[in-house]
């Protein structure tokens, strides 16, 4: 080996960086060798020389150091064989094609994986380069190799990104500011119905129904000014109807150019599920009628606001007979033409609703024709023939009336009253109506026993108070509970508050009970609070009349300074129908009691009006969904999307969701995994004494935070077959693929496992007892989209199947019986999608959050910047 290439023996090579650099004598002075300069490089750049052999002669230190290795133990051997290039055998090629070439004079150069101690191997520029003598022959070859791992991963991202934004589940779009559209990712092109060559060609105005193109430049402004909007609209889709779409726009400034990065959120699903919302919660389903639930909202508002109302209340004279002689769906097709008559005969202003069975009631306000004319109107109108399914049906009806403000002035009191008169009517021969005419209460004489008993009540210290602890869904713990008041007659025995507080409220005694709660409870959170018990919340339901009693504010506000009880660990309950009946005078209140720091509950949403427009006028903090509202594991898909859409719509008016009644572990999970933030109900505990809930507290009782921790944990396969010996085969065949492996024998236990893990893949059989795979796989996917869903069966049941793989329910069809290999590699590659999805998924959510967190933070400047203004 020459100990010292003299400089003037080597010859420039034109493009060479690193043959400059030996040509061109570094500033460390003449003396310096080519080595010296090999070695000063820079720690992140291998470099070397060989000799026409392809031995290796000379390696710097950064070279060395990255194999760990002496001089000695690689100088002298043949480069290809050396240490760094036993990572990857293309690599290894190329330097042999490389080292063919330099021979002949040509410098190469391509990307290589190179070897480290570490175990690691890096990704390299590397370069050979030949070195020629005076005399024009190449003498030595330069090896140079620069670390690009860098650069590599940045590009992967980059990648990575590109492939998020297109996969992303989320429309977006990039518009450049002369609002033309300038990318699309596959859910925009799917959103608007074009390809992206077509899309390419449009315009902000040619799809946002709600701007013109003389307009885009001021919604541009507008965005240059606040750097993101925030907005609600309709797009355009090819077939010309409308999408109602949420829009985040962001401005994005990179060095050369400014753009708008733009997500649309379709909207038409939550939209459907605020219409099925409303539907369900106010209509009856089998007559189009206001249900029992819109009646009393109705008839609240009516005796309201109008001086006189009539209540009618009609009963089809023995349905029975017909339901049981004709059958149920003849039943029905009576009940339908019966509320048909009953609508075509009173006034449009009328409202009619179905109380349920076959019993109809009509509010009348203001009437404007005496009501036995009506009355007997409606006789007449029930008693004509009706034709149904080729049978001639003749039925009559009987009626009760009752009239406010004579007969009572609460809605319940009417329709009892009203259900009073019609039982004289039956009594009197039916196929007639009665007008009720009894003094007030005596038209139940077990109520009128209760009145009696409750006067003496809260004199007689019968009263109690229970608290029913509420559960954060993220952490666990017990963050408050319900105080729910508990009467112990010396005779009567225990008796339900859902009887007495309707006779306290309409005697008036809801005052002095409602007054009495409030003492006991904030006393009672005050004393947990000095015993040093970990802070929560105590929450008093209310009333409708306490609700309106002008000094409740200033009472409460006592109260908790008398207790010297902070006012954020109080709140208060309200139902939507004491807000309605008294819209403005209860807002106030409600809003002085926020002041306070008082936290203000929605209760029982879901069954009253639950007007959702409604619910943004309202000062609440946090929303109760009603128990008959909280899905089950395998509650219909249906009912999830009511709750979800509840979420949803809750969350984004900034206001948390409380669940009530859950009964069970998998309620618990599924309300979890729907972002619920908080639960009450008998799975956790229901309502306890005073102590009990104390030595809950001091236990430290709470849910397994595991239960809600869907995110660190490992990929998890649901095999569902109803042969044991099945599972098990395939139980084994997947033991060394690192998934957790659940199993279950049946659909019913595959959704309970559903609900209790996060499960990625599942794979079912098809024929089933109960339930098909497919039909598992549908529910799955609505209850859980995001599951890759495969069926393995013997069987083929064609259409189903085609079907569920069109709609989506199903990713993949596999055959029994199965080849292991190709099996596994199905899974294998469900798996990888999910990844990708779930990639694709926090992206998106981080796009999102950034999205409104900038939206968030642009208003606040805004709003300052106003204020600075003003001053
Ligand atoms: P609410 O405010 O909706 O209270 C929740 C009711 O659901 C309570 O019934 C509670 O015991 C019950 N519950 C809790 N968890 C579950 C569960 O998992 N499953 C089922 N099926 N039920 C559950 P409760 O104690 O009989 O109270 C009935 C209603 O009486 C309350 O309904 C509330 O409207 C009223 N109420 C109770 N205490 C007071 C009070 O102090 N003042 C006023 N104004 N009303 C009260
Ligand atoms: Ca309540
Ligand atoms: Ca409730």
């Amino acid at each position: 080996m020459p100990k010292n290439p003299s400089f003037p023996l080597i010859a420039p090579h034109p493009d060479a960086a690193l043959a400059r650099a030996v040509t061109t004598p570094a500033p460390a002075g003449p003396d310096m060798t080519l080595y010296e300069v090999l070695d000063r490089l820079g720690p992140s750049i291998f470099a070397g020389l060989l000799d026409t052999d392809g031995m290796l002669r000379y390696a710097n230190q950064a070279a060395l150091q990255a194999i760990g290795s002496t001089a000695d133990q690689v100088l002298g051997r043949r480069f290809d064989t050396t240490p760094w290039w036993q990572a990857c055998s293309l690599s290894q090629q190329r330097l042999q094609q490389a080292l063919a070439s330099a021979l002949r004079g040509e410098a190469s150069r391509f990307d290589a994986r190179i070897a480290t101690t570490s175990g690691a191997t890096l990704s390299m520029d590397f370069s050979l380069l030949p070195l020629y003598g005076a005399d024009g022959r190449v003498l030595w070859l330069i090896p140079s190799a620069r670390d690009v791992s860098e650069r590599e991963q940045a590009q992967h991202q980059l990648q990575l990104t590109r492939h998020a934004v297109e996969q992303a589940s989320d429309a977006l779009l990039q518009v450049g500011p002369d609002g033309a559209l300038r990318d699309a990712n596959r859910a925009a092109c799917c959103l608007l119905g074009l390809d992206r060559e077509q899309l390419l060609r449009l315009r902000v105005s040619d799809i946002d129904t709600q701007v013109d193109a003389t307009q885009w430049p001021h919604r541009w402004r507008e965005l240059c000014e606040q750097g993101s909007l925030r907005f609600e609209t309709n797009v355009r889709h090819q077939e010309g109807h409308e999408i109602p779409a949420d829009v985040s726009v962001s401005l994005v400034t990179s060095e050369n150019e400014t753009f708008a990065h733009v997500c649309l959120d379709d909207l038409r699903e939550r939209r459907a599920a605020e219409r099925r919302i409303r539907q369900l919660l106010q209509f009856d389903e089998l007559t189009g009628l206001a249900n029992r639930q819109l009646l009393y909202e109705r008839l609240g508002a009516t005796l309201q606001t109008s001086t006189e109302t009539v209540v009618l209340l009609l009963e089809i004279d023995r349905f029975k007979r017909i339901n049981d002689g004709l059958g149920p769906q003849i039943g029905d097709a009576v009940l339908r033409e019966a509320a048909q008559r009953i609508t075509a005969t009173v006034r449009s202003i009328d409202l009619v609703a179905r109380r349920g069975g076959d019993e109809f009631v009509v509010v009348m306000p203001t009437p404007s024709a005496p009501t036995l004319h009506t009355a007997q109107a409606l006789l007449d109108a029930m008693a004509r023939p009706m034709w149904i399914e080729g049978h001639e049906i003749y039925i009559t009806c009987s009626i009760g009336i009752a009239t406010a403000p004579g007969d009572g002035d609460l809605p319940d009191t009417l329709v009892r009253r009203a259900n009073a008169a019609l039982h004289q009517a039956k009594l009197q021969g039916r196929n007639q109506a009665a007008v009720y005419a009894g003094v007030p209460h005596d038209d139940d004489p077990e109520r009128l026993a209760l009145e009696t008993a409750l006067r003496h009540a809260l004199h007689d210290e019968q009263f109690d108070l229970h608290y029913q602890p509420q559960v954060d869904l993220v952490h666990g713990r017990i963050v408050g509970v319900e105080a729910l008041l508990r009467w112990q007659h010396p005779t009567l025995g225990r008796i339900a508050p859902d009887r007495f507080i309707p006779i306290a409220e309409e005697t008036g005694l809801i005052f002095a009970i409602g007054d009495w709660v409030l003492c006991r409870a904030i006393e009672q959170a005050a004393a947990w609070q000095r015993a040093g018990l970990p802070s929560l919340r105590m929450s008093v339901n209310l009333s409708a009349r306490q609700l309106l009693q002008p000094e409740l504010g200033r009472r409460i506000e006592g109260l908790l300074a008398a207790a010297d009880l902070n006012p954020k660990l109080f709140g208060v309950e309200v139902t939507e129908s004491m807000l309605i009946a008294n819209f403005d005078q209860a807002v106030q209140h409600l809003q002085a009691l926020r002041a306070l720091g008082v936290e203000v509950s929605l209760d029982d949403f879901g069954t009253g009006y639950s007007s959702l427009s409604y619910l943004r006028r309202l000062p609440v903090d946090v929303v109760k969904i009603d128990r008959s509202l909280v899905p089950d594991v395998t509650a219909l898909a249906e009912d999830v999307s009511i709750t979800r859409a509840i979420i949803t719509m809750a969350h984004q008016l900034q206001m948390k969701v409380l669940a009530e009644g859950v009964e069970s572990e998998g309620q618990a999970v599924l309300l979890a995994a729907n972002q619920c933030d908080q639960m009450q109900g008998y799975w956790f505990s229901a309502a306890q004494p005073a102590a009990a809930v104390e030595t809950m507290l001091r236990e430290g009782r709470q849910i397994d935070p595991a239960l809600f921790d869907r995110r660190s944990r490992q990929r998890t396969l649901l095999l569902v077959d109803d042969e044991e010996n099945i599972v098990s085969a395939l139980r084994r065949l997947l033991r060394n693929e690192g998934w957790l492996v659940l199993s279950a024998t049946s659909a019913e236990q595959a959704l309970q496992l559903l609900a209790r893990h996060e499960v990625d893949v599942i794979l079912s059989d098809q024929r089933m007892p109960g339930m098909t795979g497919v039909e598992l796989l549908r529910r799955a996917r609505r209850l859980y989209p995001d599951t890759l869903r495969l069926v393995l069966s013997g069987y083929t049941e064609l259409q189903s199947i085609t079907d569920a793989i069109n709609e989506g329910a199903i990713y993949k069809f596999l055959a029994k019986p199965w080849d292991d290999e190709q099996l596994r590699a199905h899974l294998r590659e469900a798996f990888a999608l999910k990844e990708i999805a779930d990639q694709n998924g926090r992206l998106n959510q981080e796009l999102k959050v950034a999205n409104r967190d900038l939206a968030a933070l642009n208003g606040q400047l805004q709003t300052r910047l106003e204020a600075a203004l003003r001053c």
